[in-house]
This record gives structure tokens, sequence and C-alpha cells, in this order.
């Protein structure tokens, strides 16, 4: 082996213990339209990141500021604590040590799959480039197929090739721009584990953006949560799922629940009994959301939970959802609540359900 070669793996291999990604207060616009308005996050070596929102907040600006396909307008990158974007310097993308996946994969259809592989590795020796390239297909499972053309393959196996082609030169850093959305709910959920399990043999620092907030939790250490051109939270799954940030943070991750109340000795009066409001001042409105996986059912007899008849219940399948009623201040409240099992009380049932505190979250309303 070369010592280019030997240089490129022991790269690859030193690239995962050191390079993170810095991103500081990005901004920018296309025309009169503000696709990032400050955006900083980071992203740390070795882990997956993902960059997550609703469509058109920004995500894959914010990723091809960092790849170098936009140019900066303000704020600043580094890469393994290197500047590579400043307002006046900009380093080239082939010189930024980053891998690509794109959502098409873009593989070039003229070239085999080792073909498409030996193509990112232009500045690896010529005599290297073969054994590197076959050797990155083996890691994605698809060195039989090196011969193959691109349009012979199925959707996942020409995401492990545009994978393996990313990977191949050693990148410190790997982006992926929504990489499993061109495949079938089925396939999708096998070529995410497939590719989260290559990702972590890898080491590889992962920047992914992804608008499916499942997706971000089942692949990512970390998750950047962003809102129109912002960044809202950023922080382990666990951190947004169970301490959101606010209603958006707690709506984006599941179906909420909402009941609005104000707050008087430090807990908003509901249907289905006072909860506590955190920090928020007596008097002030507030919003209390409550998931349906935190609406529970309380067993005849144990004392406790509020009165609630089933209006509606559907099997869903993993789960089932029971859509309630409540009396509530001369009116009715309706909540969902999803249940384990498949044996699920029919329309007209009265029960008595409880709230599960870890699932309630208060945030001040406005409206
Ligand atoms: P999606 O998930 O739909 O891809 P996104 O979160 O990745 O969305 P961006 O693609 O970064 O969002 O777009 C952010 C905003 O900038 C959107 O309003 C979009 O229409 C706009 N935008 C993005 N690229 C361009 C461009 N080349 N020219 C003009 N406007 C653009």
């Amino acid at each position: 082996m070369s010592a280019q070669a030997a240089d490129g793996g022991s790269r690859a291999r030193a690239g995962a213990a050191a390079s993170a990604l810095d991103v500081m207060s990005l901004a920018h616009r296309f025309g009169p339209v503000t696709a990032l308005s400050d955006v900083s996050f980071r992203a740390e070596a070795g882990r997956i990141t993902c960059l997550l929102g609703p469509s058109g907040c920004g995500k894959t600006t914010a990723l091809r500021l960092v790849a170098g396909l936009e140019r900066l307008q303000h704020g600043r990158i580094c890469i393994a604590g290197q500047p590579v974007a400043e307002p006046e310097r900009e380093v080239p993308p082939e010189h930024r040590g980053v891998g690509l996946v794109f959502q098409d994969y873009a593989l070039f259809p003229h070239l085999s799959v080792l073909g498409n592989v030996v193509f990112g590795l232009k500045r690896w020796s010529r005599s290297d480039r073969q054994a590197r390239a076959m050797q990155t297909l083996e890691r994605v499972r698809m060195q039989r197929y090196a011969k193959s053309f691109p349009h012979m393959l199925s959707g996942g196996e020409q995401q492990r090739v545009a994978l393996a082609r990313a990977l191949a030169p050693g990148p410190g850093l790997l982006l992926l721009d929504e990489p499993f959305s061109s495949l079938d709910s089925r396939l999708r959920a096998q070529i995410r584990d497939e590719i989260l399990h290559l990702l972590k043999e890898s080491g590889c620092t992962t920047v992914m953006v992804t608008h499916d907030s499942e997706e971000a939790m089942f692949m990512a250490d970390h998750i950047v949560l962003m809102q129109s051109g912002t960044v809202v939270q950023s922080g382990t799954p666990h951190q947004l799922y169970c301490a959101p940030a606010g209603q958006f943070v707690a709506h984006f991750f599941s179906e909420i629940n909402q009941l609005d109340g104000i707050v008087a000795s430090g807990a908003v009066d509901t249907a289905f009994g006072p909860v506590s409001a955190g920090g928020l001042a007596d008097g002030g409105a507030a919003r209390v959301v409550i998931r349906p996986e935190g609406v529970s059912l309380v067993p005849d007899g144990s004392g406790g939970g509020t009165r609630a008849e089933v209006l509606e219940s559907r099997l869903l399948g993993r789960s089932s959802l029971l859509h309630l009623s409540c009396p509530w201040e001369g009116g009715q409240v309706h909540v969902h609540a999803r249940v384990p099992g498949v044996v699920i009380p029919g329309p007209g049932t009265v029960l008595s359900v409880k709230l599960d505190p870890a699932q309630v979250f208060v945030f001040s309303h406005d409206g």
C-alpha cells in the first residue's frame, strides 16, 4: 500500500476521533427569502447529528453551506477546529474533507458501481484506488455488485453505493441530505438500520438532514431542531422529547392534547386535576400540553383518576387510540389517549384516566 493510501486509511480512523463541526451564527438570504437567521450548532466527533425541522426551515441551506456548495454570507464554519468558511475566506468544497450523500443518491449512470466509488478517490494514487474502492464496497456489503450499473440496483442498494462513494476517501465529516426519503417505508426502516450500524462502525462524524422526527430519534445522538431559519432546541433525542423547550418542540415529536388555563397558586387546573405550572407566574395564561401516551387508564377500584367516556376507539397496530370525553366547566373536553394492547374499550365505556406527569408540559400561552 502506498504512503498516500496508508495515510488515507489512518486519516479516516484519526478523523473519527478528532473531527468536529462548529457552525456559528449563520445567516443566509435568497433574494427576499430569509433561509437562515442565526443558526449555530456543533457536531461532536464520531457522533450522528440530525438537522431536523419542517419543510423550508433552512436545513438543506445549512448543510450546503457546510459542504461549501453555497457561498457564505454571514457567520463562520469550522471543521476539525479549522475555519473553512468566513465571509472573506472560503475553502473550496473539495478541500473540506467532507463526504456528501444526496436524497437522489446522484450516482453516475454511465459508471459501474466500482467506477462510481473510484470517482471519489481522484486524490489517491491510481494503483490504490481500485483496492480502496473494493474495500469500501465490502464495508457496505456491495462488493458483489462492483460491475453492475446503477440502473440495475434497488433504491437501497444505490443508497449503499452512494454511501460507499462518500466514505471511500475517509472524510472527516459526512453530510447526508434526506438520505432515506426516496425509499418506500418498509425498505426505509431496513436501510436506515443498516446505515446506522455502518456509520457507527466507520466512526465518521455525521450530519444528517431530515424532516422526520422518528427518523431523527432513530439515527441521532444529537438533534438540532430548526424552525423558520433558527434553531429552537438542540440536545439528545431524550432531552428534546422529555424536556421540550416549547409547544413547537413538543408537537414536532408527536400528536399532542392541548388544554388552556390560568395559573393559580403555581398550578393550572384541568379536567384531570391540577398540573404544576413550573416557573410560570400566577395569573398568566398557560397551555397544558399532554402527549396521548401520557393519558393512562386507571384500573377499576384502584381509586383516583377522572371519569371519562370513550367516544371512539381505534386499533392502530402497535398501539390503540381512544377518543375520550370528560366533563369540565359546564362543557366537555376531548382528549386522545394512546394505549398499548389490542383489547380496547368500545364507545360508551366509562373509565378513569390519570395523567403521567412525565408526559405533561406547561408553557405560557399568549393567545
Ligand atoms: P426541505 O425539507 O423542504 O428541503 P429545508 O428545511 O431543507 O426544506 P431549505 O431548502 O434550506 O429548507 O430552504 C429554506 C428556504 O430558502 C425556503 O424558503 C426555500 O424556498 C428557500 N431557498 C432554498 N434554496 C433556494 C434557492 N436556491 N433560491 C431561492 N430560494 C431558496
